[in-house]
């Protein structure tokens, strides 16, 4: 997959402003070797010693050396966020022209981008997935405009928890004409290969990551996102210096470093999905289960109101994403523990 395509122009889609700004540089910036037994006097810092009375990298040079070992990338090819969250605003800001330019979206999906381009003043086209959540690649390419900058793709989605079709991403890498942010926070439970691969191929390709659901440590707040280094590069101009504090970054240096503790709760996370899906098939009300590359199912019922009700008075909160588009009457269920699962099947089935 590493034979490059096509290098795109990207200084094209790139906001004036950003292109000509200096990436401001703090006192860590200029004297990175934390380890070493020198005087530091640069940053204001109180000299007494805790755990946290320095700064943190900036670059969160050996977070980012793990992470990216793990994924087969080089550094430059990554940028670490507070929470995936603020990675895809610093993408919003980058690339959007406040009042100017616009994003394409693909409802259902997650509520982030819609919010994010509210908040930085960006239009929003939606073009809907069709009735299988798949993409519709036609109504997408025909909708840009001169103005689309960004479009997110969620795979696998939320809420409706399939993976897209990789034919449909790629003929969609190939042919919009801006950059295509891949959301992939639900990547590890899904056999579909992850667009991190594709990379090297595309430099109009953003992949986002966090580590708030498989990696289990979303009160950390740890996002990511894997680019070619010239995307890296502007999104490290904006990005505001010490965006990962020190706690989360030792937090999360620890626990990447037990690979197997990690994939063995994956996996059980997984079976424990197929096995929720099974059992939610045999319960009466339920018309629907939609098969799922996450860790949740959504599932179709006879009233979801009055079934989000019962199950809130038995003391399980499932999400209701009836409002959303092709979501009528579903329920969102994310899976828990064997215990946690096994009492929301019971209740289920005795309502
Ligand atoms: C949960 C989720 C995220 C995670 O966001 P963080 O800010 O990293 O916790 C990102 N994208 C989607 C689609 C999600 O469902």
């Amino acid at each position: 997959m590493e034979k490059t395509k096509s290098r795109l122009n990207i200084e094209q889609w790139v906001r004036p402003n950003v292109l000509a700004m200096k990436p401001y540089s703090s006192a860590r910036d200029e004297f990175k070797d934390f380890e070493c037994e020198m005087v530091f006097l640069d940053a204001n810092e109180n000299p007494n010693r805790t755990l946290v009375n320095r700064y943190p990298d900036p670059q969160q040079s050996l977070l980012k050396e793990l992470l990216t070992s793990r994924r087969g990338r080089k550094i430059e090819e990554l940028l670490l966020g507070n929470g995936s969250d603020e990675v895809l605003d610093l993408i919003f800001r980058v690339f959007c022209e406040p009042g100017k330019d616009e994003v394409i979206i693909l409802p259902p999906t997650y509520g982030m981008y819609k919010v994010l381009a509210e908040t930085n003043n960006i239009a929003y086209q939606e073009i809907p997935l069709n009735s299988d959540f798949q993409l519709d690649t036609t109504g997408i390419l025909k909708s840009q405009t001169e103005n689309t900058k960004l479009l997110f793709i969620c795979s696998p989605n939320n809420p409706s928890g399939n993976a897209m079709q990789s034919e449909k991403v790629k003929e969609l890498i190939e042919n919009f004409n801006g950059i295509v942010v891949v959301d992939e926070a639900y990547i590890d439970f899904s056999n579909s290969e992850s667009w991190v691969n594709a990379i090297g191929t595309y430099n109009n390709l953003i992949v986002t990551q966090t580590l708030s659901k498989a990696y289990g440590m979303a009160g950390i707040r740890l996002g990511s996102c894997f680019a070619a280094p010239e995307i890296i590069s502007l999104l490290n101009k904006i990005k505001p210096p010490y965006n990962v504090n020190i706690l989360t970054q030792n937090y999360a240096i620890d626990r990447i470093r037990d690979d197997e503790g990690i994939q063995s709760e994956i996996d059980l996370l997984i079976t424990e999905r197929n096995r929720l899906t099974a059992a939610l098939k045999t319960v009466s009300f339920v018309d629907q289960v939609f098969s799922s590359d996450a860790n949740f199912v959504l599932v179709r019922v006879d009233d979801a109101d009055k079934r989000y009700r019962q199950l809130i008075d038995k003391g399980i909160v499932v999400r209701n994403r009836s409002k959303q588009l092709h979501c009528e009457n579903t329920l969102r269920i994310t899976v828990g523990t064997k215990q946690e699962n096994d009492l929301v099947i019971n209740t289920l089935k005795e309502l």
